[in-house]
């Protein structure tokens, strides 16, 4: 076992890693993670709204790293990022990710998200043909995915890597479809795909359009928390780092084809992450608790996701180490810190109603 866990170490330090999408929350997450474990990086991102390179800040002088601003839907950049960098595997991160965002506009989901993975997964294939011997064999793709694919839960059950598509918002749509096209070129082109289907992240550098930031950020500007139609939605919360630990178990040990489920075990329901974000900006900056108010819902906002992380746990060893609580207050007391990181982004207005 040992033996094992130093071979995947080894191969790990010695990989080259095309991450896209890799200036995003969790991509910026992975790029760090990556870094730190030896590997080498190359961050292929479109620079759109979401990302930040405020977020890389550890790693931007690294020589193990490089950034190439480039769309996914550019197949002649994506040929040239691969000539040049000679991945030994794809992580793909790179898409349009706020579902409420995706309501008023969901062209550029589905240009990104489908046809970029479409794109991205062509040069990924015309790469990995191209490759001979022991490189084409250890080639990987992971392809970054949500739970929200699944649809919505009632009181119980949890998701698990069976559980048929049944995606609601025009988000989990394009995310859908973009897994159907992952799986699909395993099995017409034998490309080395693995799929992860991951709960909602939180944690340090995610942009403050979403419910755990946004939340933590009216709560410093003492504003009350909108929350969405009754606060019974059901999210199953688990800390980026995590997430981070997750892919790289499911890249290094990762049966080819499979897909695993990623989640925190902490389903909680939004009013009472609202209400823990309330008391722990209380708490740790010493102004009185902000109120909570209940705002009109999402449209198709689904009522509870929950994940059934069991596979990745017995077959990879993967659990997540971060509880909710200790996560949320790392979470708090680093938006407390990092004003600098997030005031030039922060915006009161809210998204995603249909005009
Ligand atoms: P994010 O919105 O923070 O970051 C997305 C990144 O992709 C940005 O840096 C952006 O510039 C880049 N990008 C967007 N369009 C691009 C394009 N056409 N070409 C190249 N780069 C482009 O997203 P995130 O929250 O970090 O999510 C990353 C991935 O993980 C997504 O695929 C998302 O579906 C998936 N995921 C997210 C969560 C979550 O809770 N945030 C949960 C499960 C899965």
């Amino acid at each position: 076992m040992a033996g094992a866990a130093l071979l995947c170490e080894t191969r790990a330090a010695m990989e080259r890693i095309l991450v896209t999408g890799g200036a995003g929350f969790i991509g910026s997450a992975v790029c760090r993670g990556l870094i730190r474990g030896g590997a080498r990086v190359l961050n292929f991102d479109a620079l759109t709204y979401a990302a930040n390179l405020n977020s890389l800040t550890e790693i931007e002088g690294n020589p193990n790293y490089a950034l190439v601003e480039g769309d996914i839907c550019d197949r002649a950049a994506l040929d040239a990022a691969f000539a040049s960098f000679e991945p030994d595997a794809v992580i793909h991160l790179a898409a349009e990710s706020h579902v409420d965002r995706s309501i008023t506009g969901p062209s550029v989901f589905v240009q990104t998200n489908v046809v970029g993975t479409h794109t991205l997964l062509e040069a990924t294939r015309h790469h990995w043909e191209r490759l001979g011997g022991a490189r084409r064999e250890g080639f990987r793709f992971l392809h970054v995915s949500t739970d929200e694919v699944f649809g919505s839960l009632g009181d119980t059950g949890a998701f698990s890597e069976t559980t048929p598509y049944d995606p609601r918002s025009p988000y989990s749509a394009s995310k859908a479809a973009s897994d159907h096209l992952a799986s699909a070129w395993r099995h017409t082109y034998g490309l080395p795909v693995l799929i992860s289907n991951c709960s909602n992240n939180y944690g340090p550098y995610q942009f403050p359009e979403k419910f755990v930031p946004r939340m933590i950020l009216l709560a410093l500007s003492g504003a009350p928390l909108e929350v969405y139609g009754d606060g019974g939605n059901v999210r199953d919360w688990l800390y980026v780092d995590d997430h981070v630990e997750a892919l790289r178990a499911v890249l290094h040990k990762g049966r080819i084809g499979e897909t695993y489920n990623v989640g925190g075990n902490s389903e909680r329901r939004n009013i009472d992450v609202a209400q823990s974000i309330v008391a722990l900006v209380s708490e740790l900056t010493g102004a009185p608790r902000v109120a909570i108010e209940l705002v009109a819902d999402r449209p198709g906002h689904d009522r509870r996701y929950a994940i059934d992380s069991s596979k990745i746990e017995r077959e990879l060893g993967w659990r997540a180490h971060e509880s909710f609580e200790t996560g949320l207050r790392k979470t708090v007391q680093w938006y407390i810190d990092r004003r600098d990181w997030w005031a030039p982004l922060f915006q009161r207005e809210r998204l995603g109603l249909r005009a």
